[in-house]
This record gives structure tokens, C-alpha cells and sequence, in this order.
């Protein structure tokens, strides 16, 4: 369907085209001496032109970079950034907070950390709340107390999800159906079949047979995998995860650090799913630093019971920053007062019209692609129908397709996220963003197929 030389040419226009657009992004990159790999976090140099665009202000839907170009941003921090950069509402809180009262680190509770928690369980439906950082951290915590509490060694997965850098998630399916590390696994403390079982999104035979050893603690899963392209569920599928891990005594974790496009309460609200605990980050401190992680009330009890347990000191629950003043106090008014009910009305509206657009693009040229959109998130993949698990996924990657119609849209002012060819809206994406993307996909396909 491609010609690949004229892929390639296009791409060597597009990337001649960056370098010149953006002298100082490039003299910061190449003045970069004192960063492991250039960059001040490794997975920055994962990108389509030949440096990264160095960042000046961002606000809303919108990032310029230090050349001086704005852009309509639908990477929005691979969903960190979800609520907008630096809403209004988190910014006045948490100026507030870190300027005016202080105590970001005072090692004492504030009274928002409970509203926050309230405002948790309205949406989610798990009554009780704890707080990290990070989601990575969530999950860490989460996958700690699941394992007291079962007595189970192991944590199942599914094939090519990702759950942060959390050791016991870098396991994928082997030929043989079997747990493999993930390729790439840096400095595995041991063999990840020791600590992690495997299956299939969308596949119930795999996950039963998986269970069926008896020695999974939990799954731990997003409710649609959003790590390698959107992978839905089949329609049945979540609640047969659900009746499975109850038959084989096995807990259920939903992670919702990405999911939570799908709606205020994620995708637990949204599909009516009931896991033992949720975890999340990112989009709900709003831009600051915040993560958490829920259960319900007989589940908090039966771990508060346990007394062998050291949940309070050195037992390898907790951050010394975790549930500080400030991160609550952003994560109030993120919840407050941006990402409301009203917001994701509007946010899943422009998502669904991204989702046309690039729908009548592909039908137009007759392309073997597809896209796939929940929520305020979409992505497009190349091949059609969707891949419906994380390998077909994975093998369905075209890495040139992808960095030239990154490059493409990043020359004419539109950011995709960096991993993924993702969009997402927040609060302030407007329907001229979404119809300015549409027009310059169609020009880049066009070009492309040449015609
Ligand atoms: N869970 C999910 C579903 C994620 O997508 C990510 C990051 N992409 C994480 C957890 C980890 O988030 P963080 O790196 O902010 O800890």
C-alpha cells in the first residue's frame, strides 16, 4: 500500500524541514552535556525529528517551544496533562498552598487529602484512598498489599501492557503462549516468570489456564489497554475477567492512570466494572506530581488487621512525599473544578470528531488502517480491522509511517504523543484544533499515497 522510497523522501523533506524550523531546540540538544543520554529523562530522546523540541510556556491545549511556535498540543504529557497545562483553578490552589500557607513537606495530613478521597469514591466507587506520586508507585503498592494479603506470589498481566516501571509488569507472551521477560527489561532482580504471569488482552482461555495454577495474587490490567495503540474490549470480556479472578480467588486491580479518558470515573464508572483496587496518576494532580491508589472497606479493613504488616514504617508502603500538601491540594481542585463531568462531555465530543475525521481519511484513499477512540483519547493504527490484543498490536507498529506523520504535523504546529499516534483532549481543546489536525492528516496522507 506504501511506497516506501517516497515514505522515505517525504520523511527526508520533513526532517530537513525541522532542523531548520528549530535552531535553538537543536543548539540546547547539542549543549547538552551533563544528561545521561542528552535529555533529562532517557525516554526524551523517543522522538521523530532528530532532537527534541525544547519546551518555553504551555497553557490549555497549547505548548510553544524556544524557536517561538505555538502548537495545538494532543499529546497533553501522554495524559499527565490531560486536565490542560497549568489549569487555573490547580494553579490558584496550589499557589495557595505552596506559596502562601506553606508546607509541601511538613509531614502532617491536610483536610483536602479526605475531600479528595470522597470525591475518589463518588467516582470510582472504592471507598478507600491512599496517595503516591506517581502511578508507577500506585501500582508498586498496590501489588505489595495484594501479595500479603493472599499469600500468593504472583501478579498476572496482559501481553505488551505497560504499568509504569514496575518490575513484575515486563513480561509478554512467548511463542508458546508462556510468560517471557519483555525484551529490553533493564536489570530484572529476577526471572519475571518468578513474580508475574501472562495473558492475552481480550483472551479468556489464556487468563483461566494462567489462574488455574492458583498462584495469582492479582491482575492487574487497565480496562482497555492504551499503551500499544487502544485496544478495546470484547463485548463480555471484562465481566468474564471479572467472574474468573472470583472463581479462582485471585483480586482484581484496574489501573485507570490512562483510562480515566473514558469519563469522570474512568472506566470502572463507565462500564460499571468492580475491582478490588484502582489505581491512578498523572491527569489528576493536574500537572503536579500525584497518584493513588483505592480499595474498598472490607478490603482496607482485612489489610489494617493484618498487624504483621508494617504499613507504617520501613515495610515498603510509602514516600515520604506521597500525600503531601501541595499534590492534594492540586488534586482537589483538578477534580473540583477541571476535570468535571461537564469537561469530558465536551472533551469526548471532540474526540469522537477527531475520530471521524481521521475515519474519512482513510476511507477516502482506501487505506488498511483503523482508528480507535474512548473517551476523550484516540489513536490510529496501521491495520484494519483493530488489533484486538496487545501482540497483534505490537506487530501492527510501522515506526517510519509513525515518525513521519509526527514530523509532518509537528512542522505545521500539531503534537502527537511521542509513543503512540495518541490524541487526547482536555478542557481547553477546541473544535478548530481538532478540524486543524484533520486537514493536515489529509494532506499528509495525501502526499504520501500521491494522489
Ligand atoms: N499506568 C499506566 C496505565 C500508564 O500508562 C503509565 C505511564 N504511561 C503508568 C502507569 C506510569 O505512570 P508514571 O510513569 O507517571 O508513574
Amino acid at each position: 500500500m506504501i511506497d516506501r522510497s517516497r515514505l522515505r523522501a517525504l520523511m527526508e523533506r520533513e526532517q530537513a524541514e525541522f532542523t531548520a524550523r528549530n535552531p535553538a531546540s537543536r543548539r540546547a540538544f547539542e549543549q547538552a552535556e551533563h544528561l545521561f543520554g542528552r535529555v533529562p529523562m532517557t525516554w526524551m530522546n523517543k522522538r521523530a525529528g532528530d532532537f527534541p523540541l525544547y519546551l518555553a510556556t504551555a497553557h490549555g491545549a497549547r505548548v510553544t517551544d524556544i524557536d517561538g511556535h505555538d502548537y495545538v498540543d494532543l499529546a497533553l504529557g501522554d495524559t499527565a496533562a490531560m486536565a490542560g497545562h497549568s489549569p487555573r483553578a490547580t494553579v490558584d490552589a496550589v499557589s495557595r498552598r505552596f506559596r502562601d500557607l506553606g508546607g509541601a513537606s511538613a509531614m502532617m495530613p491536610t483536610e483536602d487529602a479526605e475531600w479528595v478521597g470522597a470525591e475518589l469514591s463518588r467516582r470510582f466507587g472504592l471507598t478507600k484512598w491512599s496517595y503516591s506520586l506517581t502511578a508507577t508507585d500506585a501500582n508498586r503498592w498496590a501489588i505489595r498489599i495484594v501479595r500479603a494479603i493472599t499469600g500468593r506470589p504472583k501478579i498476572l498481566f496482559n501481553s505488551y501492557c505497560y504499568h509504569g516501571s514496575v518490575d513484575e509488569a515486563l513480561i509478554v507472551t512467548g511463542p508458546d503462549g508462556e510468560g517471557v521477560s519483555r525484551e529490553g527489561n533493564v536489570g530484572a532482580p529476577v526471572d519475571v516468570t518468578m513474580t508475574s504471569r501472562v495473558a492475552e488482552y481480550n483472551d479468556l482461555e489464556g487468563l483461566e489456564r494462567q489462574l488455574a495454577h492458583g498462584d495469582v495474587a492479582a491482575v492487574l490490567m487497565e480496562p482497555a489497554l492504551t499503551n500499544i495503540g487502544i485496544v478495546l474490549p470484547q463485548p463480555g470480556y471484562l465481566e468474564q475477567v471479572r467472574e474468573l479472578t472470583r472463581a479462582y480467588g485471585t483480586l482484581l486491580i484496574n489501573d485507570e492512570t490512562h483510562t480515566f479518558s473514558a469519563g469522570p470515573g474512568g472506566c470502572t464508572a463507565l462500564w460499571g466494572l468492580e475491582p478490588d483496587m484502582l489505581t491512578i496518576g498523572k491527569a489528576i494532580g493536574g500537572g503536579v506530581p500525584a497518584g493513588a491508589y483505592g480499595m474498598s472497606a472490607d478490603f482496607a479493613e482485612r489489610v489494617l488487621a493484618r498487624t504483621d504488616l508494617d504499613l507504617v514504617d520501613m515495610g515498603g508502603v510509602g514516600g515520604t512525599l506521597a500525600g503531601n500538601a501541595l499534590s492534594v491540594a492540586a488534586m482537589r481542585a483538578t477534580l473540583e473544578h477541571v476535570l468535571t463531568d461537564t469537561a469530558f462531555a465536551g472533551m469526548t465530543a471532540l474526540s469522537e470528531r477527531f475520530t471521524a475525521d481521521v475515519n474519512a481519511v482513510i476511507s477516502e484513499f482506501g487505506l488498511p488502517w483503523s482508528i480507535q477512540q474512548f473517551g476523550a483519547r484516540a489513536e490510529y493504527r496501521f491495520a484494519s480491522p483493530a488489533p484486538v490484543n496487545g501482540t497483534e498490536s505490537r506487530a501492527a507498529l510501522d515506526l517510519e509511517l509513525d515518525d513521519y506523520l509526527h514530523l509532518y504535523l509537528a512542522n505545521r504546529g500539531i503534537l502527537l504523543t511521542p509513543f503512540h499516534n495518541m490524541a487526547l483532549m482536555c478542557p481547553e481543546t477546541t473544535i478548530d484544533d481538532v478540524a486543524l489536525h484533520g486537514r493536515l492528516f489529509r494532506d499528509a496522507v495525501k502526499e504520501l499515497v500521491g494522489r
